[in-house]
């Protein structure tokens, strides 16, 4: 059911847990507990999309008729509210739409902020328009060099090889989120791909004119498009004026104890990119987070004592990045891999059936 009346609907069962944040932390967690609880989920956009399937979509669209996917398609017994959360007051949620939703359990998953289209229908718009403006250009540049920026050029090169990439990067070295030897087999992997690699300079987007890009270090490039693919900011600032300020970092996540609450609220749950735990920030580890969260919530919401409760261990430094259809640069605790070896982990399905059947959909 997709709200966004400002009256509270009437509650079917005793515990209200409000989830806030549908990416791939939120949505398990919804997905999860919505026969145990009254469950509210509220996300800006009304679908839920696994993001790490985004780059090869912009290469070929119909991937994202998978990877897209309605909130309301695994989440069927809660209420959806299609709004941003802007404040935590007296044990309420408020929505930007103006609406109140009062919890008994709250758990926050805002991950990081993107604007994206609010449907899904628009969302699958934006994906043909952006693989169009990529078969009609015979250049393009790519801005930043994280994991976005690389997965797009490792796409485009192998979908489309004659087409000029050229990447520029802020940073001295790719991947900067990973160990250096998996930056260095990767900035040789697309160098090989004939994509140009320039590090250490960024680009004057608000003063490109017919095609015509400055970099800071004075360098002319010519494309014909562009796609900027630097960070998003972490979700957190609206909790800034919020009763959980006090549980900010100084990077704006928030502190969570072993079990993954909020530090300072026993009955608020923080997971997935938005926490402070000291391990890579990847989404197999916001479903791990989501894991523990969904049993200590039944574990509470049946009255099991708090000493039961589950704990969570920081997950090692295991990164995946793919590069096209076939390769990827892998980074395990011990050894890092490139080539085809990682690639048949991740890049053919990129994990998409997978994480279908995490919700309980067809792969
Ligand atoms: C290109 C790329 C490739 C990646 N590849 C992998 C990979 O192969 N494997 C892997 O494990 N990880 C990968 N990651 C990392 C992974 O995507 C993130 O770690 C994961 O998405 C974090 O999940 P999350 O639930 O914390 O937040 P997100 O998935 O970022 O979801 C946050 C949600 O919160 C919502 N939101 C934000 N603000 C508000 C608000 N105020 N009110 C309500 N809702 C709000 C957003 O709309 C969104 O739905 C990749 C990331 C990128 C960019």
């Amino acid at each position: 059911m997709v709200s966004s009346a400002s009256e509270e609907p009437p509650r079917r069962r005793e515990k209200r847990v409000v989830v806030i944040g549908g990416g791939v932390g939120g949505s398990l967690v919804a997905k999860s507990l919505q026969s145990f609880a009254d469950v509210v989920l509220i996300d800006p956009k009304e679908y839920f999309e696994i993001p790490w399937a985004s780059l090869r979509a912009m290469v070929e669209p119909s991937v994202a008729e998978r990877s897209v996917i309605d909130h309301a398609d695994y989440f069927m017994s809660g209420q959806i509210v299609c709004s941003a959360a802007v404040d935590i007051r007296d044990g309420k949620v408020l929505t930007a739409d103006g609406s109140r939703f009062p919890f008994d359990y709250l758990v926050i998953a805002t991950g990081h902020r993107d604007l994206v289209p609010r449907s899904r229908s628009e969302r699958l718009i934006q994906y043909r328009a952006e693989c169009g403006k990529i078969k009609s250009a015979n250049s393009i540049l790519i801005v930043g060099g994280g994991p976005t920026g690389v997965e797009l050029a490792g796409e485009i090169s192998v979908d489309f090889p004659d087409k000029k990439v050229t990447l520029v990067h802020r940073g001295s070295r790719l991947l900067e989120f990973i160990g250096a030897k998996a930056s260095q087999k990767t900035l040789d992997w697309l160098t090989s791909r004939r994509v140009e690699v320039i590090l250490e300079q960024s680009v004057d987007l608000t003063s490109v004119s017919d095609g015509t890009y400055q970099t800071s270090a004075g360098e002319t490039l010519k494309a014909d498009c562009h796609f900027l693919c630097t960070g998003k900011p972490i979700g957190s600032s609206w909790l800034r004026e919020t009763i959980l300020k006090e549980s900010l970092d100084s990077r704006g996540r928030l502190m969570v104890d072993e079990q993954l609450r909020v530090r300072g609220h026993k009955n608020v749950f923080a997971i997935g990119d938005i926490t402070d735990i000291p391990e890579l920030k990847q989404g197999y580890l916001a479903q791990r987070h989501a894991e523990v969260t969904v049993k200590n919530l039944k574990l509470l919401m049946t009255g099991g004592r708090e000493s039961k409760m589950a704990t969570y261990k920081p997950g090692s430094a295991i990164a995946l990045v793919s590069l096209g259809r076939k390769e990827a640069v892998a980074q395990f605790p011990l050894i890092t891999v490139i080539g085809c070896l990682p690639g048949m982990i991740k890049s053919g399905d990129l994990f998409v059936g997978k994480t279908r059947k995490q919700l309980s959909l067809n792969p």
